[in-house]
């Protein structure tokens, strides 16, 4: 007998509406995380050590960023119950139609998908900004389509994110914690109304932002479903009819197996992948995976320009993170497709300032009205414009176990080789197309060099490594997500997306899901 019928490893986009889903039909399901479980007050603080996950020393640094370097790339994930929703930017887009007319498996296209995007739409209550809540940052996005003709590819991207249509910028102290209005979700959860923060990226005070723990989770939990926090899963062994899994309790410092008729590997692109990679090259307990398993992963060709201008306020660091959009997916601009967008940041040190004036021992003293204030001021980069966007790269990445340096006879070290020339026509396309939209604004701004001399690139939105496919030859999943040769063990998330889909990919990562789930008996 099993201890469950379904444990979920990983419980981001793919992994929540899983366990949700498959406990909604009546499984006893178990999810595995790896990161915390995060409450508002817990939130990373940026002057402390607990924001970054360190994968060297996961129980003593369990944070919610884990940063990858990977010598010309480098990819950020998110860890944490909610997985890459707890550091989104809260863009929830479905992809182009055309982007599942090839490299796909035959009954994935997009009608197929699109009543799961309407389904994930309306679990993640997404709804674009609101007209009177525009943002500085919106408004030069817009001006510099007009200004270089192309107004009518602007638009307001859709974002998980709950919005009160009274709030706006005029308010008397607009980003306090006081102006956000309390809402139930369908889900039983309250969460709050944006206050345009800026902190979308390093936890949402109000949680107006539709992070997974609070509606796909949530419901998972209700139905039944267990989640367990700081639990790696190290190992998959078929057992029987089933799987059993080695697994490290990062809090307590100790090792458990677990076992279950049917085991969802949902650890990310780059998670499920190492993962598969160590059961099949390591500890060869899954011998039999696809020679396929670890190619055709791309970075979703995203890109950031920095823009600087003398007479305009952008304040990056106020408003939703992203915000809208300049679409030229049609490959218009000589072939490369691409997706511009605004880009926001966090106001580190404004959240300090905040932080030492709300402390217990400080409150109601004058050092924290002043620290208060000086928070109310910051804006370091206040004239700056962070161009953002992705561009539909072609898979040129390849995940392997690689040898150590110093230890050249270990073969267990996870590495990328990543062709840039597969990204350059569009990464190329999404640069040039940012320093035009800069000029045509009065601003300035050079290619960063880390692409212009060395074609290193940093990537929030890792795709593929076990892609979907209609046979072994061609990927690791069939179109349900199943590993072929392996029944019963599916991967569902990033890593099964086989092409660059050249924009946020989430909302598409759980309507694959949807679809999965809704496929599996
Ligand atoms: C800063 C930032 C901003 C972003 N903004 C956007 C945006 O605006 N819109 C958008 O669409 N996308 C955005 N993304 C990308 C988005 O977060 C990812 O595409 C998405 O989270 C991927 O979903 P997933 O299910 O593949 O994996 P994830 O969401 O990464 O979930 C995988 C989970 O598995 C856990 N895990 C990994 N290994 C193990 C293991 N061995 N055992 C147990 N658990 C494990 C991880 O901790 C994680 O919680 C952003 C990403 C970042 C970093
Ligand atoms: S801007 Fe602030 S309030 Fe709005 S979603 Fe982002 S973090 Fe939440």
């Amino acid at each position: 007998m099993s201890d469950f019928d379904t444990i979920v490893i990983g419980s981001g986009f793919g992994g929540a509406v899983m366990a949700c889903r498959l406990a909604q039909k009546g499984a006893r399901v178990l999810v595995l995380e790896r990161g915390r479980r995060w409450a508002v007050k817990d939130y990373p603080s940026v002057s402390q050590r607990n924001w970054l996950w360190d994968e060297s020393e996961p129980e003593q640094q369990n944070g919610w960023l884990d940063f990858r370097y990977f010598g010309d790339m480098s990819v950020a994930l998110g860890a944490g119950v909610g997985g890459g929703s707890l550091i989104y930017a809260n863009v929830s887009i479905d992809a182009k139609p055309e982007v599942f007319n090839g490299g796909w498996p035959e009954a994935i296209r997009y009608a197929a998908l699109q009543p799961h995007y309407q389904t994930v739409a309306k679990m993640m209550v997404v709804q674009p900004l609101p007209d009177n809540q525009l943002t500085a940052r919106t408004r030069l996005m817009r001006e510099a389509a007009e200004k270089i003709g192309a107004g009518e590819r602007f638009k307001l991207v859709p974002q998980a994110v709950a919005f009160n249509p009274d709030w706006h910028y005029g308010l008397d102290n607009p980003h306090d914690l006081s102006q956000s209005r309390p809402w139930v979700n369908d889900q039983g959860v309250t969460q709050g109304t944006c206050i345009h923060c800026g902190n979308c990226d390093i936890g949402c005070p109000t949680q107006a932002k539709n992070t997974l723990d609070l509606n796909y989770l949530a419901l998972a939990e209700q139905l039944g479903a267990e989640v367990r926090a700081l639990h790696q899963v190290r190992c998959i062994t078929p057992d029987g009819c089933g799987y059993s899994l080695q697994v490290r309790d990062l809090d307590k410092g100790r090792d458990v197996t677990l076992r279950a008729e049917r085991v969802v590997v949902s650890a990310g692109s780059v998670g499920s992948t190492e993962l598969l990679l160590r059961c099949r090259d390591q500890h060869k307990t899954l011998p039999k995976l696809s020679r396929y398993l670890g190619r055709g992963w791309t970075s979703n060709g995203d890109f950031l320009t920095a823009a600087w201008y003398d007479e305009r306020e952008l304040s990056p660091t106020r408003g939703p993170t992203i915000s809208s959009a300049i679409d030229f997916l049609d490959g218009s601009e000589a072939g490369a497709r691409f997706f511009v967008e605004d880009g926001g940041f966090p106001d580190l040190l404004g959240n300090l300032l905040e932080k030492g004036g709300r402390h217990y021992r400080l409150r109601n003293t004058r050092l924290a009205r002043a620290l208060m204030a000086g928070a109310q001021r910051t804006d370091p980069a206040r004239r700056m414009m962070p161009w953002f966007g992705q561009a539909a790269d072609e898979p040129g990445g390849r995940f392997h176990l690689g040898r150590r340096w110093l230890m050249p006879w270990r073969k267990d070290k996870l590495k990328l080789s990543w062709d840039y020339r597969k990204a350059e026509l569009a990464v190329q396309g999404l640069a040039d197309m940012h320093l035009k939209l800069t000029r045509a604004t009065g601003g300035e701004a050079i290619t960063p060099a880390t692409w212009k001399w060395f074609r290193n690139l940093v990537t929030p939105h890792p795709l593929g490594g076990c892609n979907m496919a209609d046979d072994a030859r061609s990927g690791v999943v069939d179109d349900r997500g199943e590993v072929f040769g392996y029944p019963n063990l599916f991967v569902m998330d990033g890593a099964v997306v086989p092409t660059s889909l050249g924009l946020n990919p989430s909302k598409t990562i759980a309507a694959l899901a949807e679809h999965a789930a809704e496929r599996i008996a």
